[in-house]
């Protein structure tokens, strides 16, 4: 069994609801169990790219990430995870668009990995409060204090008394 970091996004109709269902789609998938969740993050939309705020349009994204269990090889969970997004009616329509679900695999153990399908560790984790810092949440030792220092000044709100495990 590999320990997996799966980063949650949604920032389309009842997002909660959205990566509330993620959740535990992800627990239904074959040799995997979910071990923590996050809490949730409220973040504005970004351009991923630079890191500021996106002229795109979208409403808040929430945010989180959860720590799987899994006997999955990467490939396989990478593909179980588009499954849920598509469940979820995920479209592509331009780059950083809105979207119901998006599910990024951050972690795959120590895997280290650069395929066309599949990169990881995922390229651009560490540009992104909305990943480092839910992480850092589940899994303090994975995340360093320089890189949080790194993306500061990007807004990201913590949820209290929202969880969605
Ligand atoms: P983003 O999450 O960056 O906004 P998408 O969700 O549209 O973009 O993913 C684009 C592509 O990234 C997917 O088709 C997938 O094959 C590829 N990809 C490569 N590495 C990863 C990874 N570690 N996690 C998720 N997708 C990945
Ligand atoms: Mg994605």
């Amino acid at each position: 069994m590999v320990c997996a970091y799966v980063a949650l996004g949604a920032n389309l109709g009842d997002a909660a609801t959205a990566l509330r269902q993620a959740v535990q789609a992800m627990g239904r998938l074959p040799f995997t169990q979910v071990r923590q969740s996050s809490s949730l993050y409220k973040t504005a939309p970004l351009d991923t790219d630079s890191g500021v705020e996106a002229s795109a349009p979208g409403n808040d994204y929430l945010n989180a990430v959860v720590e799987l269990e899994t006997g999955l090889i990467a490939p396989a969970l990478l593909d179980h995870l588009q499954q849920i997004e598509q469940q979820a009616g995920r479209e592509r329509p331009y780059r950083n668009a809105p979207r119901t679900l998006d599910l990024d695999l951050l972690l795959y153990g120590s895997a280290r990995m650069d395929s066309e399908h599949l990169t990881l560790p995922h390229p651009r984790m560490t540009q992104r409060a909305f990943v480092l810092v839910p992480l850092a949440e589940v899994a303090p030792t994975l995340v360093s204090a320089g890189q949080l220092a790194a993306v500061a000044h990007q807004p990201i709100e913590r949820l209290t008394g929202a969880s969605i495990m």
